[in-house]
């Protein structure tokens, strides 16, 4: 057989002679070779190799920004995303122009740090040449399109992509059905790939949906959009398409997963299907087998459900396991998904150190289970490209940091090498001016310093503390040389608070027109993958500034470090752990002791005084470094900037994934085989 048919064999595509022959052949799937995915696919079938299934109700792959698959026929207009709207202090601007980049969309099946987490994941684990499969779903309408109108704030719309004709993503002839109570709904599976590196193994991502003509109205809609949460009712069918689905899809393709790894409550219904007509013995020995992992301590990502509602849409049987392990007895008797998958995964852990102190005090009775894996990043796949060639010239102090990213290390040993550190600079400032190009609109300047907050947008990430008191900030503009400002976020439309932090954001750009010559503040539109790029890449200094102790980890701060861009931050989630280093400026609220605290007193006040201050501090520094151009080599700054560089050889994706597998992944497969 050669290496198509076998291929075409082991995964049945659905229109494959009329749709995708031109680009999966017998070297290439997509441009990428054939060869790394039939190794992973028969591995996946075989008997003796047993394999890790890893749920997630969202990925952030990242394709515009990380192998992009090639296509014969060029990309539809549906599946790019060229423009993005501009909300500045320079109105006049943002009426007639938006931002202009030809890129492909970003796989659409994602709304942020959790999706990015779970693809960064997949990606290290194919760099790892680990027996892998991801689970997840296939949003037809993906999660919202964002616009900004004056006054209006933001506006969610309906966002269209085209499934069948995106580079890499291929239907399957297989069909599940999920039986419920009183309807069966029909899955149909797609399949999507996450290759190494250096294209060598490949992670396949299974995505589950509903979207079939057998199907009703409302069953059919169920894939549509991402955290759709118009009542229980929309959530507990998603959930249970994830949980349920998702274990019948690794039958239905005959993986041999012996591992099921569940992020969030999302997908604890996956155990659910795994027990159905179990002994209460069979039920604990099922248990060996799943571990969860909680990526948030706030209250708004724990699912919990009325038993009435759970009671009406599964069998009787689904349902009284659902009310043995997940019972909230402080919580008026409903079913809560984080307590099921804590009372049925033997594996569980927290994200982040801080994080997992955080869980220990929510959930005192499973305090001893509760482990912690610090998250991190995939090094490939947000290093910017001068940066690459930077660590590229160097690279016999380095060493080989694509496929051991710990080896960034070294650059330690070059913090007195001047050449190195005029490099460095100089590599930061091409991304800048890439930046600023792209923005060139509205007259972004290379040396002045630029603050970049962009991430999803949720009360207790303060999205708008750097705007509080906008004269202080004017104030420090004209003291110290300028200041640019970059925002970027998509609030969840049912999310009320969050929309009216973007409307106060949008109104304190406004008030601050006047001001335009000493200060550019810009909010952009639909913030993606590509954004989180080239943001973290390419501004001065990247501003966090979560409500202590509600950020689980953060992520977005370990793509800056990488890209040698400062940190001014709280000590919340990751930065705990790095916060003894000269990353930056740590400042505000810090959290210690017993108490959770409360997630809506969100300290605006003192917090945003202590960011001025910092802020004041840093563009002092920062004008010190970069006097219009010229360039003070032994600036602190840039001792700063390497540091930051060193700490990303611990926080990424391929020393998280390291862990999982030994404190994980192992010892559940070796209780397994005993
Ligand atoms: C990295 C990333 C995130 C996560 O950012 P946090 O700082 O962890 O909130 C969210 N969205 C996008 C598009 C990203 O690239």
């Amino acid at each position: 057989m050669n290496p198509l048919q076998e291929y075409l064999s082991l995964v049945e595509i659905e229109d494959f002679e009329a749709r995708y022959a031109k680009d999966i052949t017998d070297e290439n799937y997509f441009g990428y070779p054939l060869a790394s995915i039939l190794d992973a696919e028969k591995r996946l079938i075989s008997k003796t190799d047993k394999s890790i299934a890893y749920f997630s109700m969202e990925y952030g792959l990242a394709p515009s920004i990380y192998h992009s698959f090639h296509t014969i026929e060029p990309l539809r207009s549906q599946n790019k995303f060229t423009q993005h709207g501009v909300f500045s202090n320079m109105r006049a601007m943002d009426n007639y122009f938006a931002l202009r980049i030809d890129k492909r969309l970003d796989l659409p099946i994602y709304s942020g740090g959790l999706g990015v987490l779970a693809g960064d994941t997949l990606k290290s684990a194919a760099d790892l040449g680990l027996s892998f499969v991801g689970i997840g779903i296939l949003w037809n309408s993906g999660y919202f399109k964002q616009n900004f109108w004056f006054q209006d704030g933001q506006r969610p719309q309906e966002m269209y992509w085209d499934p069948k004709t995106y580079p890499g993503l291929i239907p399957l002839k297989n069909r599940i059905i999920i039986p419920l109570k009183n309807e069966t709904i029909h899955v149909r599976l797609w399949k999507y790939y996450a290759y190494s590196y250096d294209q060598k193994s490949v992670v396949p991502l299974v995505l589950l949906d509903t979207n079939l003509p057998g199907n009703s109205e409302f069953a059919r809609k169920l894939t549509g959009q991402l955290y759709r949460s118009d009542d229980e009712v929309w959530k507990l069918y998603q959930r249970l398409i994830l949980g349920m689905g998702g274990i019948r899809a690794l039958a239905e393709l005959g993986y041999s997963s012996d591992v099921y790894h569940l992020n969030e409550g999302h997908a604890a219904l996956a155990f659910v299907e795994r027990a159905r007509g179990f002994s209460e013995a069979q039920i604990n020995d099922l248990k060996e087998h799943f571990a969860y992992t909680c990526h948030t301590p706030v209250s708004a990502g724990h699912d919990r459900f009325t038993k009435k509602t759970v009671s009406s849409i599964l069998n009787p049987e689904d349902f009284r396991l659902l009310e043995k392990f997940g019972t909230d007895f402080d919580n008026h008797g409903l079913v809560n998904l984080t307590l099921f998958a804590l009372n049925t995964c033997v594996k569980v852990n927290a994200v982040a150190a801080k994080h997992g102190q955080v869980m220990r005090h929510q959930f005192p009775s499973y305090a001893p289970r509760i482990q912690s894996i610090t998250n991190g990043v995939h090094t490939y796949t947000w290093l910017s490209r001068s940066f690459s060639n930077l660590f590229k010239k160097y690279e016999s102090e380095i060493g080989p940091w694509e496929n051991d990213p710990s080896s960034l290390k070294n650059v330690e040993k070059l913090k007195n090498n001047h050449d190195f550190r005029r490099d460095l600079w100089l590599a930061h400032q091409e991304n800048k001016h890439h930046l600023c190009f792209l923005l060139r609109t509205w007259q972004m300047k290379e040396d002045v310093l630029t603050v970049s907050w962009a991430r999803r947008i949720a009360a207790y990430k303060r999205p708008s503390l750097i705007l509080q008191d906008v004269h202080r900030l004017v104030d420090i503009a004209r003291r110290h040389g300028g200041l640019q400002i970059i925002l970027a976020g998509k609030a969840h439309p049912k999310d009320n608070l969050a929309e009216t932090q973007i409307n106060e954001i949008l109104s304190a750009i406004d008030s601050l027109d006047k001001d335009r010559e000493l200060i550019r503040v810009m909010m952009l539109e639909n913030y993606d993958t590509f954004f989180g790029k080239l943001l973290t890449s390419s501004v001065d200094i990247w501003l966090n500034n979560p409500l202590p102790p509600f950020e689980a980890s953060g992520t977005s701060g370990m793509k800056a470090i990488l890209n040698g861009v400062l940190q001014m931050t709280t000590v919340d989630g990751w930065v705990v752990e790095a916060s003894e280093r000269p990353l930056g400026w740590f400042f505000g609220y810090r959290h210690e002791g017993g108490q959770i605290g409360n997630e809506w007193d969100l300290r605006l006040k003192e917090d945003s005084s202590n960011l001025y201050e910092v802020l004041e501090q840093a563009a002092q520094l920062y004008c010190r470094t970069n006097q219009k151009g010229a360039l003070d080599v032994q600036s602190p700054w840039i001792d700063k900037m390497i540091e930051c560089i060193v700490q990303s050889a611990y926080f990424n994706t391929q020393r998280m994934v390291e862990e999982y597998r030994g404190k994980i992944w192992q010892p559940l497969l070796s209780i397994n085989k005993s």
